[in-house]
């Protein structure tokens, strides 16, 4: 890992739920539903780190081997392996894109969003590709409750 430079990931098939939380947590994570040589060389060279449940693989540097199937305990290892603590972003980043979503306003938000959250958010933000909208709602609720659980905020 470079110093200064961003850490970034790639899931391996198995791990599409920590996929989703590192996203929701702000961090550049791609997913794979197969295993795929090519992506992980490319994933490999640009420095982004593989996280895969395989045991069988003949591991070298840039890989990490997921030990739990607990998403708490995933998300544990790869925080404390990387020293991750207090660079969680959340709020930042698609779930299901991984693109880095942009504020919006409230207007551009109204009929896009069910009533009461427009009535009682003020922050929005959107998904360039797949144009879902954020708000801190319930889901980001749980993510910072998982933050804070954590202590990587
Ligand atoms: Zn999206």
């Amino acid at each position: 890992m470079h110093s200064g430079q961003e850490v970034k990931f790639l899931c391996d098939q198995n791990l599409g739920r920590l996929a989703k939380w590192l996203r929701l947590m702000g961090f550049d994570t791609m997913y794979m539903h197969l295993w795929d040589d090519d992506m992980v060389k490319n994933a490999l060279s640009s420095h982004r780190v593989v996280l895969t449940r395989a045991h069988n693989k003949e591991l070298t540097d840039g890989y990490m081997v997921i030990r739990d199937d607990k998403i708490n305990l995933q998300l544990k290892q790869v925080i404390n392996a990387l020293d991750l603590k207090g660079k969680a972003k959340p709020f930042s980043r698609c779930s299901i894109c991984n693109e880095p979503l942009y504020p919006i306003g409230r207007e551009e938000a109204k009929g896009y969003v069910p009533e009461y959250v427009f009535l009682t958010h003020d922050t929005f933000s959107k998904c360039p590709k797949c144009l879902r909208i954020y708000w801190r709602g319930t889901h980001m609720t749980r993510a910072l409750d998982m933050i804070n659980t954590l202590g990587i905020r």
